[in-house]
């Protein structure tokens, strides 16, 4: 079969790590007789010096007639002092908005050879874990009412949160069903003691329950999670939360698993078509010094044979050929841990994993 992947390297380490993720799927593609056809395409700083605009229209075209997206990363200090409508990052807020992109997957998993590299308590680690966050993307502060305004104690600036019971009952569902194919607990995290979106969040959930029988669903107030992922991460499976809490609750689990690089995403809307990005951002302080860990975007990609195309056992894979690599103690720099045999660059690991996916 033949699948059309729209490619957006993006800037810093984009080109670095995004050529590692398509040299492994084309070789994933190689072993289970399946092709990949890349159509290149800018945004982000690049797409600014090239076009003017973050997100060309070309950009948006491609996309939304390709299968699916992979994305590196956007942004960089040269963009930095542009208006924020013509920053890099508002190429990516577009493009989650043509695609209808209302929900963000997050695995989060601590790779058994890691588990030096986790920065929890050594019995903690030992436990492991594997998780997922299902974060809602396209509504909540982030696209609320904003503004600021002159009372008599100086300027004051305001952001809303709210949440209406379409936008929690679509990301609800992409829970349940992400549950169902897991171990069957979800976790709705919200802070319905104080703020009526989530009271509202929460009556909506609990109602869809019913619908999921099989899943054991319990609620936890933000401020918990936050201590109970440092404390025992093993309990959470399947969590939903609304977008600002999963960004926080996300990279707060990103940290835990040993490297922001190891850490990937996917976003979706209503069709098969996704957006698969690692969660880290284009880190210009490491880009083309051969360095960036590659496993994110690499993992990106996995994901996308699985959710976007049903390539479940060429998924697993990827993620296997990147655990077997790790387990012979080979690490890129930003993996900082006692088991660590060979220091590899952004190159030499994505070969060793292709490598291993040939065998
Ligand atoms: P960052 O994630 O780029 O970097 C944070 C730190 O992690 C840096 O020290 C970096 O070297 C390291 N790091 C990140 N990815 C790594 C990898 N794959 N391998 C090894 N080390 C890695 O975050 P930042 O420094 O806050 O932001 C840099 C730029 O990226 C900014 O312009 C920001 O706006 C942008 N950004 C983009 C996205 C995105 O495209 N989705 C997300 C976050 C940040």
């Amino acid at each position: 079969m033949k699948y059309n992947i729209a490619v957006i390297k993006g800037d810093g380490i984009g080109d670095e790590i995004v050529t590692q993720a398509m040299k492994t799927l084309e070789t994933v593609g190689a072993a289970y007789n399946h092709s990949f056809a890349f159509t290149p395409v800018l945004m982000g700083g690049c797409a600014i010096d090239a076009a003017g605009v973050p997100l060309p229209q070309e950009t948006i075209d491609v996309c939304l007639k390709s299968d699916s997206v992979l994305l590196g990363a956007v942004g960089g200090p040269k963009w930095d002092t542009l208006p924020g409508n013509l920053r890099p990052e508002a190429g990516l807020l577009g493009l989650r908005s043509v695609m209808g992109l209302y929900a963000n997957i997050r695995p989060a998993v601590l790779f058994k050879p890691l588990r030096k590299a986790c920065p929890l308590r050594a019995d903690i680690a030992d436990r492991g874990f594997d998780m997922v966050i299902v974060r809602e993307l396209t509504g909540g502060i982030y696209f609320g009412e904003r503004g600021r305004r002159v009372t008599e104690n100086g300027v004051e600036a305001f952001d809303t949160e709210r949440y209406n019971e379409m936008e929690i009952r679509r990301i609800a569902k992409v829970a349940f069903e992400t549950a169902m194919t897991r171990r069957k607990k979800l976790i709705s995290i919200d802070k319905a003691n104080v703020l009526e979106s989530s009271r509202l969040w929460r009556e909506t959930v609990h109602k869809m329950a019913e619908e999921y029988p099989q899943v054991e669903v319990s609620d936890m107030l933000v401020d918990n999670a936050a201590m109970q992922l440092v404390k025992d991460p093993s309990q959470f499976d399947v969590v939903v939360t609304s977008n600002m809490f999963g960004d926080i609750l996300s990279d707060e689990s990103a940290m835990i698993t040993g490297s922001i690089g190891m850490l990937a995403s996917a976003s979706f809307g209503d069709s098969k078509r996704g957006l698969y990005e690692p969660i880290h951002g284009s880190a210009p302080d490491i880009a083309g010094q051969d360095k960036a860990n590659p496993v994110a975007t690499i993992l990106s990609a996995a994901m996308m044979l699985k959710y976007s195309f049903g390539l479940q056992q060429e998924c697993v894979a990827i993620e296997n050929a990147v655990n077997a690599v790790l387990q012979t103690g080979v690490r890129t720099p930003d993996i900082k841990d006692t088991d660590t045999v060979q220091v590899a660059g952004t190159r030499q690991m994505g070969e060793l994993i292709c490598r291993q996916i040939g065998k």
